[in-house]
């Protein structure tokens, strides 16, 4: 019958419009908040959602998981209170990546004319980034990871989307928070690596 798709289509519609207040109502019973809550996006995330499942957004996020990869951002560890930044410079990251929007300075001793290990400068454009994660997957040094933050909008491009040293470099602790099973797995692969280096020295 022509048109009875439109009702069909109506009848789901109002089922979720009754559906949220009679839900909202259940969950007021139980003393809980529906909205702006863990308990609650979750709930309205889930395949039994009943009423709303919408997310308030910007108000409410939805939890990202570990996986989820945005710009990449630049690892240092602090130490006595001195930050020492992971990357050493080598290049592969900018070697590897495919739009080629890394570009790091490199720097030299004055005295002895030698490389520093650590870069003068380091800038990704991260409009030109796709966010493949390659650059984190190559660097031999850990020092380069993905991010979760994906709210980067800015009103001008050249301020604010080409990232700086300064605006890459996030304390290890940073990262262990946003991929603690990452984290964990890359350290205790270092923790390995290092033993079995001191084991070799004993040897010897
Ligand atoms: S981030 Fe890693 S791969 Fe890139 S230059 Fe630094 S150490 Fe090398
Ligand atoms: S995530 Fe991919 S595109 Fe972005 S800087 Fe790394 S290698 Fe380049």
């Amino acid at each position: 019958m022509n048109g009875l798709g439109i009702i069909k289509g109506l009848g789901v519609v109002l089922g979720h419009f009754f559906g949220t207040y009679l839900e909202d109502f259940r969950w007021w019973r139980k003393g809980k908040k529906r909205y702006y809550t863990a308990e609650g996006i979750a709930s309205r995330s889930s395949k039994d959602a009943k009423g709303i499942f919408t997310v308030q957004y910007p108000e409410e996020k939805l939890p990202v998981p570990e996986e989820f990869r945005f710009i990449p951002f630049l690892l240092y560890e602090e130490k006595d209170g001195v930050k020492e930044e992971r990357c050493t410079s080598c290049g592969i990251c900018a070697k590897v990546c495919p739009p080629q929007c890394i570009w790091i300075v490199r720097t030299n001793d004055p005295t002895t004319g030698r490389p520093v290990p650590e870069p003068a400068e380091f800038y990704i454009d991260i409009d030109i980034c796709m966010s493949c994660g390659f650059c984190a997957e190559y660097c031999p040094f850990d020092a380069i990871k993905m991010d979760h933050n994906y709210e980067l909008a800015g009103y001008d491009r050249m301020k604010t989307n080409i990232y700086d040293k300064e605006k890459l470099l996030q304390p290890v602790s940073y990262y262990a928070s946003i991929r603690p099973t990452n984290y964990a797995v890359e350290e205790s692969a270092r923790a390995e690596a290092e033993a079995a280096k001191a084991a070799k020295k004993a040897v010897r």
